[in-house]
């Protein structure tokens, strides 16, 4: 059999998988090996995660590597994110503040039972001619910068060795390169898990008798919906799978909730009963028998890393690179973005091109985007058991996802030099203050939490009732020119600018009795109660006033009396 490939692939699960997709779709003639540890078939429902997409990584599934039939076909379809807060009365689902869709999202996404659809993927990328090795542990890797680079591997307790031009690391949190090369780097922020899956479905309309909540929703869009309910440093989250299994999982933070609080099946059931009742009597009886169908725990799941691409013909895709959190759900969008670099190099140097530029630009687009994104979850898990808090968080944090990343992503944007030039390369780039602006309000955030504990019951909360939000999902995959993509994401910006100020103004007026009135410069938003903080601009012409549309946009997610009403008072 043939032992010199194009490209090596170490590890066939998503990262791995879909990379060897995206290559091959792009360049059939492309030869490729996936080397593969796990001797069969994965298992349905079990053992891995990363199940609920959103809509950056929905759409490379579906668009990129036109998947969208079998997912439509094979796995559920999602009714978006949906939150239940902390409360008096958690025994009473109905009476927690809820947010969430409430009618059908134009924009999709899924519910992925990972085991059917990694075998579905194994079955494809060998039926489109790559060659994916079962049982094959990669036990060395040689690069060779100057000629051609060999990879070792034990099947069958034999050593046997290929040789390739390019070596893709996916071997998840193996992290094969990282640990042969040492480009690990600290990450921050900490958090721990643990998820088990139960057999059957697991509606959680049917846990209350409350009509009037049941049919506020379409039947059958809550179960779709993957759920957190939420606390102080912590969420559990139901997904239901396709395999019409469900998936659990508690998320957390250990200055609030040790790991050794859940880190076994008795002991998670334990911490469901202090701290989501009705989950715990909901689902415990699920989990007797052979009701229990894994468990599974992660300690400080989230890592850092230094590297990305390598001049020397290497990457690292997946969770062999970072990972960050999966509140939110951004994995399988890592995988989208960090594919999609890497298969441009691939291919242009397939083509002969030199890619040393591309290389440096595209690792550090990666690595900045990470390191943004580290802001939304870093001591962000003490924030969870204020309502009012995280509503607002929740709102900015989707606004911002779907008006710049997910917009560049489904314009291929992030893979194209120019585009990227202009949005970072000068301090005044428009990506650089996006960076800046989301970073300022993750700060507002914490700041504001001493002063904010209210308790809220009763209410729910729908994002599509908020037209800017609305229009930065629906408009994700909208394509644009170059030129016109640049001034598209200059107005989402401004949009960001103006719900960054209006937010602020409320905030402000709460914390500091402010005029929920003043004219704001956003890059200079907070509350003045941490030594050395910045002064507030109120005068500059950089300050600004935010529209009446984005005013009452975020009157609706603000629990308090309204701005007008906060005026007069
Ligand atoms: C608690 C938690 C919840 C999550 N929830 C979500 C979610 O809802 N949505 C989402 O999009 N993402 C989620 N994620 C992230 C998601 O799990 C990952 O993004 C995804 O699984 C990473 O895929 P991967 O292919 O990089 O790694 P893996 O799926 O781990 O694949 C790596 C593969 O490499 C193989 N391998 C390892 N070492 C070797 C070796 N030496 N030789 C050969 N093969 C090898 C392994 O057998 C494995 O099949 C979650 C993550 C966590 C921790």
């Amino acid at each position: 059999m043939n032992d010199q490939y194009d490209v090596v692939v170490l590890g066939g699960g998503l990262a791995g998988l879909t990379l060897s997709l995206q290559l091959k779709n792009a360049k059939p003639d492309i030869s490729i090996l996936i080397l593969e540890r796990r001797e069969s078939e994965a298992a349905t429902a079990a053992h891995k995660v990363g199940e609920s997409t959103v809509e950056l990584g929905t759409h490379y599934l579906r668009e990129v590597l036109d998947l969208k039939g079998y997912l439509e076909k094979h796995e559920l379809p999602k009714h978006g994110l949906r939150f239940f807060f902390k409360n008096d009365t958690k025994e009473d689902i109905a009476s927690r503040v809820e947010l969430g869709p409430r009618l059908r999202l134009p924009v999709p996404s899924h519910q992925l039972d990972r085991g059917t659809l990694e075998n579905y993927l194994m079955k494809l990328t060998r039926q489109k001619g790559n060659r994916l090795e079962l049982g094959a542990k990669v036990s060395g890797v040689d690069i060779d910068a100057a000629s051609m680079h060999t990879v070792s591997y034990i099947k069958d307790g034999e050593e046997k060795k290929v040789t390739c031009r390019w070596v893709a690391d996916a071997s998840g949190r193996s992290s094969v390169l990282k640990r042969k090369f040492q480009f690990q780097k600290p990450m921050e922020h900490h958090a721990n898990a643990a998820w088990w899956r139960l057999k059957g479905v697991i509606d959680i309309d049917t846990w209350t008798d409350d009509k009037e909540w049941q049919n506020f929703l379409e039947p059958n869009l809550r179960y779709l919906s993957t759920v957190h309910f939420m606390d102080s440093g912590y969420w559990l989250w139901v997904i239901p799978l396709g395999s019409k299994n469900t998936s659990i999982g508690i998320v957390a933070d250990p200055a609030v909730h040790p790991f050794d609080t859940f880190n076994t099946y008795e002991k998670a059931v334990e911490w469901m009963r202090v701290n989501e009742p009705l989950a715990h009597k909901m689902l415990v009886p699920l989990g007797e028998g052979d009701g229990l169908m894994d468990f599974k725990i992660l300690k400080h799941y989230a890592h850092h890393t230094q590297k990305v691409y390598s001049t020397d013909r290497w990457g690292t895709a997946g969770e062999s690179g970072p990972f960050l959190d999966p509140l939110y759900s951004p994995g399988t969008d890592f995988i989208a973005m960090n594919n999609s670099w890497l298969s441009e190099l691939i291919l242009r140097d397939l083509a002969g091109e030199d890619i040393e530029t591309r290389v440096n630009v595209y690792e550090q687009c990666h690595l900045a985007l990470v390191d943004a994104w580290i802001p939304i979850y870093q001591n962000k898990y003490l924030l969870m058991g204020n309502t009012q808090i995280m509503v607002i968080k929740i709102f900015w944090d989707w606004a911002v996802y779907w008006a710049v990343p997910c917009h560049l992503f489904a314009n291929k944007a992030f893979t194209n030099i120019s585009i990227l030039r202009e949005l970072f390369a000068s301090k005044k780039g428009l990506g650089r203050k996006f960076g800046q602006l989301h970073q300022i309000m993750q700060d507002l955030f914490l700041e504001w939490l001493p002063y904010e504990n209210q308790t809220f019951s009763n209410r729910y909360i729908d994002p599509f009732d908020l037209k800017v939000l609305q229009k930065f999902q629906q408009d994700i995959e909208v394509q644009h020119e170059p030129a016109e993509l640049i001034e598209q994401i200059g107005k989402n910006m401004n949009l960001l600018e103006q719900l960054a100020v209006a937010i602020f103004r409320l905030v402000n007026a709460q914390v500091n009795g402010a005029s929920p009135d003043i004219k704001v410069n956003p890059y200079t938003i907070n509350l003045g109660k941490k030594e050395g903080a910045v002064m507030l601009d109120t005068e500059s012409e950089n300050a600004i006033v935010p529209s009446e549309a984005v005013m009452k946009d975020v009157d609706v997610m603000w629990f308090y009396p309204k701005a007008k009403e906060m005026e007069t008072a």
